[in-house]
Parts: C-alpha cells; sequence; structure tokens
C-alpha cells in the first residue's frame, strides 16, 4: 500500500467506494464520475502505478484484472451488446489516477473509439 495513493485507500477502506466485485487479488467499484451507464473500475489490490508497471512486474495479476472485468461486464449485463475496456497509462492518454485500474464502459453506444 501507498500512503498517498486514492485507490490504495478504498482497498483499505479507508475511503468508501460501491464496490461491485472483488476476489483476494483485485476490486472492482463504480466510477465516481460516470461517463456511461454503466462505468466500473478494476484495479490490482497490490500497488502499481499503470499498466506498462504491472505488466512487468506481474503479469499474473494483470491477467487477474483482465479475468475480473469480465466478470464485472456479464454481471453488468453487458455481454449481448457489447462494452469498453480502457487502460490510460500516462499523460497522453490522460490518466490522473497512478494505481493501474481498468474502465469498464458500457449500457449505450460509445462512440468512437479516441476523441478526434
Ligand atoms: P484515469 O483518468 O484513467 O486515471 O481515471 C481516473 C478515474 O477515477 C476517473 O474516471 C474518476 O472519475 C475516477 N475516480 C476518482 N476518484 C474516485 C473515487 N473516490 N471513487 C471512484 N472513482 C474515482
Ligand atoms: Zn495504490
Amino acid at each position: 500500500m501507498e500512503a498517498d495513493c486514492l485507490f490504495c485507500r478504498i482497498v483499505a477502506k479507508e475511503i468508501p467506494a460501491t464496490v461491485v466485485h472483488e476476489t483476494d487479488t483485485t476490486l472492482a467499484f463504480r466510477d465516481i464520475g460516470p461517463k456511461a451507464p454503466a462505468h466500473v473500475l478494476v484495479i490490482p489490490k497490490e500497488h502499481q502505478p499503470d499498466l506498462v508497471a504491472l505488466t512487468r512486474a506481474n503479469p499474473g495479476l494483470a491477467a487477474d484484472v483482465l479475468a475480473s472485468a469480465t466478470a464485472v461486464a456479464e454481471a453488468e449485463g453487458l455481454l449481448p451488446d457489447g462494452f469498453r475496456l480502457i487502460f490510460n497509462n500516462g499523460g497522453f492518454a490522460g490518466q490522473e489516477v497512478f494505481h493501474v485500474h481498468a474502465h469498464v464502459l458500457g449500457g449505450r453506444p460509445l462512440g468512437p473509439m479516441v476523441a478526434a
């Protein structure tokens, strides 16, 4: 755990979140500013700052995050119509919270993959 990390503090239950899925290694909770009818963040409980760090340090844990994202998409009812999974990695991607997280987005057509 990193003391100043927002998502580590959610894992530690120091900050509340609406948890929708949990495993030994991952946690999924609703985004506080949803961009779609379904918007869930999936994180590893272990602190890693971004996808590159996670994948290099612990590829098995990266796979756990993908498996949890799939379980969340199914639980949210997103499999029939489809959904989007986004990892923002670094500045050009607009990453704001430096504890790696996957955005599970769905519930309506999501439009172009990237803003023009
Ligand atoms: P990113 O830009 O990929 O780093 O995304 C960070 C996401 O975290 C944004 O979509 C925020 O709305 C979300 N967020 C920030 N604080 C919280 C919080 N306390 N609980 C849930 N989601 C949060
Ligand atoms: Zn953290």
